[in-house]
């Protein structure tokens, strides 16, 4: 089982959260993903200043684990760059499988409270949702090069 003090923290952010809503406002950018295979549902709102995340929200239901990683991830979030938050995907995807060990993902802060999660692979999809709806708003954010 996941460590009991693992388990408050995941339990108390997918509970009650901070950066559960949605933004609004014409350069707010959405994204939403489900799991099929648990039910979970979530949306991000999320507004860029340039290249740095300025203000991130996320809506949806589903298991602890699902909305515990969308809190966490909204957290972490707010104030990055676009590169960052790409660093903070890949690192996230590899301590979920399993690939690297915590001591070279320490940047992800309260989300390796999900690290135990690598042992249920069902889960895993569940802790990954809320990056796979970060990385589909980053592929549709076009830095200002586009504008
Ligand atoms: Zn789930």
């Amino acid at each position: 089982m996941l460590d009991e003090l693992y388990q408050e923290l995941i339990l108390q952010h997918a509970k009650q959260s901070a950066r559960r809503g949605a933004l609004d406002g014409s350069s707010v950018l959405c994204s939403n993903v489900h799991n099929p295979l648990c039910g979970d549902e979530l949306v991000l709102s999320a507004e860029f200043d340039g290249d740095v995340l300025k203000a991130i929200r996320f809506d949806g239901e589903g298991c602890a684990i699902s909305q515990a990683s969308a809190s966490m991830l909204a957290e972490l979030a707010e104030g990055k760059t676009r590169q960052e938050l790409e660093t903070a995907i890949s690192s996230f995807r590899a301590m979920i499988h399993g690939e690297i060990p915590l001591n070279d993902c320490k940047e992800l802060g309260d989300l390796l409270a999900l690290e135990g999660v690598k042992k249920f692979p069902v889960r895993v999809k569940c802790a990954m949702l809320a990056f796979e709806a970060l990385s589909k708003l980053l592929s549709q954010s076009s830095p200002e090069r586009h504008a």
